[in-house]
């Protein structure tokens, strides 16, 4: 039973990777430590439960890494995903905090496995948790609970007391129990983006949000985020930049998670409700390419789009849950996909013309390429031509938000004024806009939790006792 008639050094809110690496690095400098997870015990972990793995950099290939990944290697990619849309301090600073959590997170039980194959390719730069994200965070709770952190499960935060950007106390709501006040010397907010929550995203997408579908925890509706730019803390991020895949149609509304992602585009075409194809399929290696096609399809005609391809490829990538939808001519698929019979015929047809020789080879940018057809697909173009053929009808699938709370390199949170709040720090998707101005590297995410995560809870500790 929590004792929350006393007030704790440190408040975290939150339950997923960024909640427990701060939770546990505030315990063990020395703080009593509270966490109020929103959802229930059995969903607690928010989009942590999701995940699989998380970007570090390493100067040595490592006995689940294949090579070494570079702390420039790290900041290129993530330079070239942002287009420069990144706090270059803060950016540099989790990229070379990141090399030290490959060993920290082992030291709180999360344990490691080689790379997964397939179209991944992340064998050398992206270690991948030993039973995926649900293990990892099953580690971290159970290093957080025999340290004595304090957690609470169905502990919705639903209003903050802030003044003059001091913390001094959450209202919380629990099915039993109904509100209480809770006090802490400091505040860790770790509760994710907006991204479940509809009306919020309608705000800037429109209409077109209801045709989206949330990859993750539907808990992550914002609340947090709402109060504390209400209250004076500087804002970061454009509201519209997300992380969003394509992800299969047939998925659930949330909570589909990693089996419904399509890897599928760089193996065939892609075409909207007109049959139409509106993108260059092969622009760039996927794990630097796949976080792009959920906004892709979302500027599409009712946010809906078709991955084809045909029957030499299906072995080619890792299979989701729903399997393709085939006919044994265009015209038949066209009919099940209700597209358009002649113009998807049409399509395929441009398409297949322009598609040149050359050798394919789907783990470097290889010289199969279309000429002649706009857009042009760049790498990896080979004709659509053995049936049966298939699709895979796709819908934006929203993992993660990056609008957050400006952060400083303690994972302080900054107020509109500049100045640094007296008591109030942020870790992971809640300030993944200080470093994600817009695109995705594959496992940026969890490192932003992990790395910021530990510093706040640190900082926090710290701050507690002064
Ligand atoms: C399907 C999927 C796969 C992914 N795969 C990867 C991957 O392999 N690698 C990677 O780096 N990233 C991946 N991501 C992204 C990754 O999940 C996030 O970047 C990361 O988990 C964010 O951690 P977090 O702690 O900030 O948020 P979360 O883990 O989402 O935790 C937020 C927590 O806040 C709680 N909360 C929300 N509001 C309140 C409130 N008002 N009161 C109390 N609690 C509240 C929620 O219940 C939740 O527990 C994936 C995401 C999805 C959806």
């Amino acid at each position: 039973m929590v004792d929350l008639t006393r007030r704790f050094d440190v408040l975290v809110i939150g339950g997923g990777n960024a909640a427990l690496c701060a939770a546990i690095s505030a315990r063990r400098a020395g703080a009593s430590v509270l966490v109020l997870e929103g959802a229930p015990k059995f969903y607690r972990g928010g989009n942590t439960r999701h995940t699989r793995n998380m970007r570090c950099a390493h100067d040595a290939a490592t006995e689940i890494l294949t090579g070494p990944y570079t702390e420039e290697e790290f900041w290129k990619d993530l330079l070239l995903v942002t287009g420069g849309q990144t706090d270059e301090e803060l950016a540099r600073f989790m990229i070379h905090e990141s090399k030290d959590i490959l060993n920290w997170i082992v030291e709180q039980g999360v344990r490691w496995q080689p790379s997964l194959g397939g179209t991944l390719s992340l064998g050398r730069t992206n270690s991948f948790f030993l039973g995926g994200g649900r293990a990892m965070l099953n580690a971290l709770y159970r290093t957080a609970e025999e340290l004595g952190v304090d957690i609470l499960y169905d502990a919705e935060v639903i209003d903050l007391t802030i003044e003059h950007g001091m913390f001094l106390a959450a209202q919380l709501k629990q099915p039993v129990g109904g509100r209480t006040e809770v006090r802490a010397s400091t505040l860790v907010a770790a509760a994710g983006g907006f991204e479940a929550n509809i009306e919020w995203l309608k705000e800037y997408w429109g209409e077109a949000a209801d045709n989206f579908l949330i990859r993750g925890t539907p808990y992550n509706r914002g609340a947090i985020l709402k109060m504390l730019l209400a209250k004076g803390v500087q804002e970061i991020g454009d509201p519209t930049q997300c992380h969003a895949v394509a992800i299969d149609a047939r998925a659930p509304k949330f909570d589909g998670g990693i089996i419904t992602r399509h890897d599928s585009v760089v193996f065939g075409i892609v075409v909207n409700k007109h049959a139409e194809r509106f993108y260059d399929e092969g622009e760039d290696i996927w794990p630097k390419r796949y976080a792009i096609w959920g906004r892709l399809v979302a500027a599409q005609p009712d946010q809906i789009a078709y991955i084809i391809f045909d029957s030499t490829v299906v072995t080619s990538f890792m299979p989701t849950l729903f399997p393709p939808i085939a006919g044994s001519t265009i015209a038949e698929l066209a009919g099940k996909l209700e597209l358009d019979a002649t113009a998807l015929e049409k399509t395929i047809t441009e398409f297949n013309a322009a598609v040149q020789p050359g050798t394919f080879d789907h783990t470097i940018l290889d010289d199969c390429r279309t000429e002649g057809v706009t857009p042009a697909k760049t790498h990896w173009a080979r004709r659509i031509e053995t049936p049966p053929y298939l699709a895979y009808p796709v819908r934006p699938g929203i993992t993660f938000t990056y609008l957050g709370t400006r952060v400083n390199k303690q994972s302080r949170m900054l107020m509109k004024d500049g100045k640094p709040s007296a008591n109030m720090f942020a870790a992971g998707e809640i300030m993944a806009g200080n470093v994600l101005g817009k695109g995705y590297a594959a496992g940026i995410g969890m490192t932003i939790g992990s790395v910021f995560g530990r510093v706040a809870g640190r900082e926090a500790a710290k701050n507690a006792r002064n």
